[in-house]
């Protein structure tokens, strides 16, 4: 018995004795009353380590570290007194690890058996300290989660609920315990919702879903919920683990976010997105189903005029009321939208026959027939529709979209208030537009554009005091293009920018000519398309190509018409001052059909109004016309502008203008538009008889 330091002590069951030190997990040291070791098992030695022999006949404090060796004694003196144990918690630092150890001290009956020695027991308690710590920690983590957290037994009963769960139910945790979660049950989900649940959760151990619940309040709300049991070695659950979060919320937004971006925020009605997206099923409907579709494009005609002249808000109003008044036509099933500014669409998803469709245009032009009344305005407003029929115009979204948008074109040009379907020839016209724009192209390096000039007398010296410059195509095959057919295609095209710098300079060059020649006070008047006069260099260009021609900027007036200024009436203010600046007369052409306000006519710095020939035409026939004729006459006076009357056909209409006081005129009674060298015919002819 090499360990023992005093043998006989253990005499009676040192066999047993010593089974147990050397088998037990334990590191465990008696000590006499002097307070040395006297007996050890290898593992206590261990700790320090040493070897069970080197260990005893040694004192505590020669083993623990200097100021535990202190309390260790203290503690002594208390088992001595007290005759009882007394545990502590003690750390030591082993091979430069921390270790937590529980010392136990406690009484023992020395040999003499009349004095107490002192036994010693360390268990190594590192490991249940990091677990109490980590389920300390895991402890709070669940009291501080934003998600709701409920423990149940196996039979599902509350055990204990986190609190989130309280917050997000409104149940207090004391309502709750002992109850079945099925307290929250909103009545949303079916039985076979809640078995299908727990089968899986029994088969797989886990289950997630979207529940509807209720609060305690009665609040019904969706909640993401997650489920999993706990089991144990041989996997019978001993409870279960839901954890959830309030889905209100995020529902909320993502409704607001499916709201944003399918639907327009003014009216509410579905937008461009969403049409199409209706439209594609629709047409994978009908392809099925074998019947037929129609989309609608509807545009409000003049709502851009009435949107600039009567400001946003009105503008954004009326749309508002459309979009009523249109939800009140057709079927529950049909979509009606608003794609953006004032376009709408109807799609009818299931027709009968292409004619029905046609109802429903009726329907919308006469739902608009009644005006709105709009703070102290009655507005009138009416709508152009184009309509295309699937499976016969289109058999996708883009095709059956971009023939109700060729249709609708049609329907403008045809003047308010109507409808037309796609068909054919609408295509192969658009054929025609293209091909025409691609000639165009070569038509400007052909050079297969000559200028026109046509003259403006004045009816107080019946003498030539200018020329309107009118551009013609002479295309090598088809003859003379009237500018009405190209110029709008030269619009879309932006080749109006080429074209008309070409125009320009063609101008002011033969003016220049003729200003030498014949009079130095000749005006040219060179018209100019919207996107010229949006141009941001047109101030630039044209001064450059009157220094080109040594023209003076008097020699020269602008021609906008009045619908172009009304489109952007702020930016058309703007260029207009920057002309007058520069000394540049700018005219409003067709007067009266663009729906100017007074109001915007008096800021408008502009010298000249022309009178519309449509007015002139039936000066003599219509007393409206005439009437209209004769204000604007005055009107021009008032605001000290020049008026010319264009499109002088007759001698009675010429006499008409002359009483009122007008005092230019252009028109076929006097000449027709004439190239360049018969115009200077007719100068020369007209300078000689005066
Ligand atoms: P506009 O500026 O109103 O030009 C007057 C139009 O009336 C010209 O048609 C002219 O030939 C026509 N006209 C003149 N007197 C009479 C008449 O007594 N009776 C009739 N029935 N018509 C008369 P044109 O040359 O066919 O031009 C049509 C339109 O094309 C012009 O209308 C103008 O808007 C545009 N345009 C013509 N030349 C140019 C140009 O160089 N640049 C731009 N941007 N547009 C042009
Ligand atoms: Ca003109
Ligand atoms: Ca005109």
């Amino acid at each position: 018995m090499s360990l023992l330091d005093n043998s006989s002590v253990f005499n009676v069951d040192s066999a047993l004795l010593d089974s147990v030190l050397n088998h037990t997990p334990l590191c465990i040291a008696f000590k006499n009353m002097s307070g040395k070791i006297i007996r050890v098992n290898q593992l206590f030695a261990h700790l320090f380590g040493l070897s069970e022999s080197e260990v005893i006949g040694k004192f505590e404090a020669e083993l623990f570290p200097l100021e535990l060796g202190k309390e260790l004694s203290k503690l002594d003196a208390k088992v001595t007194a007290e005759a009882r144990f007394f545990e502590k918690e003690i750390v030591l630092s082993i091979k430069g690890v921390q270790r937590v150890f529980m010392l136990i001290k406690f009484p023992w009956l020395t040999e003499q058996q009349e004095e107490f020695g002192i036994g010693c027991i360390l268990t190594d308690i590192t490991h249940t300290k990091w677990l109490e710590k980590k389920y300390g920690l895991a402890q709070k983590v669940i009291e501080n989660a934003a998600e709701a957290v409920v423990f149940t037994d196996a039979q599902g009963l509350i055990v204990d609920v986190n609190d989130a769960y309280q917050n997000i139910t409104g149940y207090r945790r004391s309502e709750l315990i002992g109850k079945n979660p099925n307290v929250l049950k909103s009545g949303r989900h079916d039985r076979q919702f809640y078995q299908a649940m727990w089968m899986q959760i029994k088969e797989q151990g886990a289950w997630s879903g979207e529940v509807w619940d209720r609060r305690k309040n009665g609040e019904i709300y969706p909640k993401w919920l997650m489920i999993n049991a706990m089991t144990d070695d041989d996997g019978i659950p001993t409870g279960y683990v839901g954890i959830f979060n309030d889905l209100s919320e995020k529902k909320e937004a993502e409704e607001k976010l499916e709201e944003l971006s399918f639907y327009d925020p003014l009216t509410h009605l579905p937008n461009r997105v969403l049409f199409y997206d209706r439209l594609s099923v629709g047409i994978s409907i009908a392809k099925r189903e074998k019947h037929q579709l129609a989309v609608l494009m509807i545009d409000l005609d003049r709502f851009k005029v009435i949107n600039d002249s009567l400001g946003h808000n009105i503008g954004d109003e009326l749309l508002e009321l459309i979009a009523k008044r249109f939800l009140t036509l057709g079927r529950e099933s049909d979509t009606v939208a608003r794609l953006g500014g004032d376009e709408f669409a109807i799609l009818l998803p299931e027709l009968k026959s292409a004619e029905d469709a046609s109802v429903v245009a009726q329907n919308v032009i006469d739902a608009l027939l009644a005006p709105f009344s709009l703070e102290e305005h009655n507005i009138n407003i009416g709508a152009s529709i184009g309509i295309s029929i699937f499976p016969c115009d289109g058999a996708d979204v883009n095709g059956l979209v971009k023939r109700a948008e060729l249709a609708l074109y049609k329907a403008k040009e045809q003047g308010r208030n109507n409808y037309q379907y796609f068909s054919q020839e609408l295509q192969d016209a658009v054929f025609d537009q293209l091909e025409m724009e691609d000639e165009m192209r070569h038509a400007i390096e052909n050079e297969e554009f000559t200028l026109f000039f046509q003259p403006k007398i004045s009816l107080a010296t019946n003498k030539i005091t200018g020329m309107e410059a009118l551009v013609r195509w002479i295309h090598p095959e088809k003859g003379l293009i009237p500018p009405d057919r190209f110029i709008p295609l030269a619009e879309e095209s932006g080749l109006i920018i080429p074209l008309g710098e070409w125009i320009l300079q063609t101008a002011c060059r033969e003016t220049a000519d003729w200003v030498k020649r014949y009079d130095d006070s000749l005006v040219v008047a060179v018209n100019l398309s919207a996107k010229q006069f949006k141009a941001d260099n047109l101030l630039e260009t044209i001064q450059k190509t009157l220094h080109d021609y040594r023209l003076d900027p008097k020699n020269i007036e602008l021609e906008i018409t009045e619908s172009c200024v009304m489109e952007d009436v702020e930016g058309a203010l703007q260029t207009m001052k920057d002309f007058r600046e520069n000394h540049l007369k700018l005219a409003i052409d067709d007067f009266g059909t663009g729906y100017s306000s007074l109001g915007y006519l008096k800021q408008f710095p502009m010298s000249t109004l022309k009178i519309d020939r449509s007015f002139v035409m039936d000066l003599t026939t219509d007393s409206d016309d005439a009437a209209i004729v004769e204000v604007v006459i005055l009107l021009a006076e008032k605001l000290g502008l020049e008026v010319v009357a264009e499109g002088v056909e007759t001698e009675a209409q010429l006499e008409f203008l002359r009483l009122q006081g007008c005092q230019y005129v252009q028109g076929y009674l006097l000449s027709r538009p004439l190239p360049a060298e018969e115009f200077e015919q007719f100068l020369k002819k007209s300078y000689k008889c005066s």
